[in-house]
């Protein structure tokens, strides 16, 4: 598969740092102390999963990334570039090299972005969707707030894109783009006729308006697609971080020698800490039906933060027989989990995952929904939603923890292979007892 790498921005505010240098030039180490700039660390993370045909497209001190990575022999790869001179906008230049890019999908990286990430997982996953155009890398970060969202259907399809300006629902989903695609050329093709412009055009003059003609990626070819089920949110807890501004930069190079960049690859295995939800996360009060229920406990959003700048990914494991029971709809849980997504947000804290069991084994009651009242493999005691969490992100169980309130957690996460955390005063074969969420993360950050 053919990679583009948008390399021109300026970096304006990382440039008080690097004066002389583009942004994807700038240097960092990694644990072994090795220094190289940042495209170099990514264009051989590519390498490495056999991407090794690339097209940079470049402007911005361009003759400086040309000499730094030449034809990208040295590097086992074949690099080329695409030298943007004239105002293109960011996706212009893709109509340039249209002939370039074949007929087949290929991935859109912007070099805005540090990244490693695990891309033939991604592509398997734009390839399930049969009527997929376009795949976005989408994640959980620290300030949703103040970020564009993602919303998307159950079936990853996304339906709206928000800027941060926009209004959004007063709960959602903790899901931001990152910059990374994974596009089909047809859509160039589609948005040529679409938009009915020619593509020889762009970086020239409208004769109607007088303008340049530029194309915006986010605006013009990616947000029409919302609603059609063309494009789809690939959820990912792997490492894709800014880096545009010295503070960033800092925490980026921190990351990079702490070996936590390469270590969040799904590649290689992750080690989580599952978190039971009622009692542990929330308030408990009995069976959650109603939103204005959820109310999040003291410390949480700190023990949360926490788990996410340690390594950890953070994964809620949760029984809600109150889906069975119908009580609560899924839309109505999503909801609650919307919540406490927002809350949480709020705090700077965020979930890598949400697994709940809906069913419910007692049959016989008014109301329940029939064919979620079975004895499945999923809900707590038993480990089924950890081990499905486990395969989904390629988590080592042996390296991972299970924190929970009741005896139900300690066993699941016994039975899944886990360490255990029990917040209550009461021994069920637990290695670490606590009394609120905050000291059992404190206390498994340092075993
Ligand atoms: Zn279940």
């Amino acid at each position: 598969m053919k990679t583009v790498i948008m390399a021109g921005g300026k970096g304006t505010r990382i440039s008080q740092l690097f004066p002389d240098i583009p942004k994807p030039l700038i240097p960092v180490r990694d644990k072994n102390g090795v220094e190289k700039s940042v495209l170099e660390w990514e264009l051989l993370s590519l390498r490495d999963q056999g991407y090794s045909e690339v097209l940079l497209t470049v402007s911005h001190m361009a003759e400086k990334i040309q000499s730094y990575f030449g034809d990208g022999s040295k590097m086992g790869m074949k690099i080329e570039y695409f030298v943007e001179d004239e105002p293109l906008g960011n996706a212009g230049a893709l109509f340039k090299i249209r002939e370039w890019l074949g007929s087949d999908p290929f991935l859109l990286l912007n070099a805005d972005a540090v990244f490693d990430v695990d891309f033939n997982r991604m592509v398997d996953f734009h390839k399930s969707h049969s009527d997929a155009l376009v795949t976005l890398f989408t994640h959980p970060n620290s300030h949703p707030y103040d970020s564009g969202l993602i919303i998307a259907e159950d079936d990853h399809s996304v339906s709206a894109w928000l800027t941060k300006e926009d209004n959004r629902p007063q709960w959602y989903k903790n899901r931001v783009n990152a910059g990374l695609h994974v596009v089909d050329p047809a859509l160039l093709d589609m948005t040529i006729q679409r938009m009915e412009f020619n593509p020889e055009d762009i970086g020239g003059i409208d004769p109607k308006t007088q303008k340049v003609i530029k194309i915006d990626l986010d605006r013009q070819l990616l947000k029409p697609l919302c609603g059609l089920h063309r494009m789809y949110a690939y959820d990912s807890p792997e490492y894709v971080k800014d880096m545009g501004t010295p503070e960033r930069y800092e925490q980026v190079c921190k990351d990079y020698f702490a070996g936590v960049v390469s270590a969040k690859n799904l590649s290689n295995s992750q080690k989580a800490i599952f978190i039971d939800r009622d009692g542990t996360i929330n308030k408990y009060v009995g069976f959650l039906n109603h939103i204005e229920d959820f109310e999040l406990l003291p410390g949480v959003a700190e023990a949360i933060r926490k788990i996410n700048e340690s390594g950890f990914l953070a994964v809620v494991i949760t029984n809600q027989p109150v889906v069975a029971r119908g009580e609560v709809s899924v839309a109505e849980l999503n909801e609650i989990h919307d919540k406490m997504e927002t809350l949480l947000g709020q705090e700077g804290a965020y979930l890598d995952g949400i697994y709940y069991c809906p069913h419910h084994p007692d049959k016989g009651f008014e109301g329940e929904v029939i064919e979620l009242k079975i004895d499945c493999d999923c809900r707590k005691p038993k480990p089924g939603l950890i081990l499905r969490a486990a395969q989904d992100l390629n988590i080592d169980l042996t390296r991972s923890w299970m924190v929970g309130d009741g005896k139900n957690d300690v066993t699941a996460g016994k039975k899944a292979g886990c360490h255990t955390a029990l917040l209550k005063r009461e021994s069920l074969g637990q290695e670490i007892t606590a009394d609120y969420l905050l000291e059992a993360v404190d206390a498994i950050l340092k075993w």
